[in-house]
């Protein structure tokens, strides 16, 4: 675990180092993420594209190793409204790591915000690719769903 700073960009040695990138934007973001979670294939493979809708809310990863697609978090109870789009590394990779971070509401173990953290294997590029607000329900369920 290793971060290095080059412009306005991180770059980290391991898949880990997506929780140290979360933890400071969301501190900037006024919602610190509490609870992370690493998103993991059921075939047993970290690496997918990403898709989302930030205003919708609704992030889907699509696994690169078996195809299997999955709603991320509560995304499905919004996936109808949504038109998610593509990320992609800096690099042109589409295959990346995926690190979930949320913030919870005070008192409570309820989700509050979500933010949706990225490493790529080929560059190493960490960043934040996707965060908004949402009620998401109780931490427990909704981590395993990521
Ligand atoms: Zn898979
Ligand atoms: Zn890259």
């Amino acid at each position: 675990m290793t971060l290095t700073r080059k412009g306005k960009h991180w770059y980290g040695s391991g898949d880990d180092d997506i929780r140290a990138v979360i933890q400071g934007f969301s501190e900037r973001n006024g919602y610190p993420a509490t609870d992370y979670r690493a998103a993991v294939c059921v075939c047993g493979s970290t690496l997918f594209r990403l898709f989302d809708d930030e205003e919708a809310g609704v992030a889907r990863r699509d696994c690169v190793a078996c195809g299997t697609a999955h709603l991320m978090g509560d995304s499905a109870e919004y996936a109808d409204e949504a038109d998610p789009e593509a990320h992609e590394c800096l690099c042109g990779s589409e295959a990346l790591a995926i690190h979930c971070g949320v913030a919870l509401y005070a008192d409570s173990r309820d989700v509050r915000w979500l933010y949706i953290g990225c490493r790529c294997p080929q560059c190493q590029l960490v960043g934040v690719y996707a965060e908004w607000k949402c009620e998401g329900g109780p931490v427990e369920a909704f981590m395993a769903r990521v």
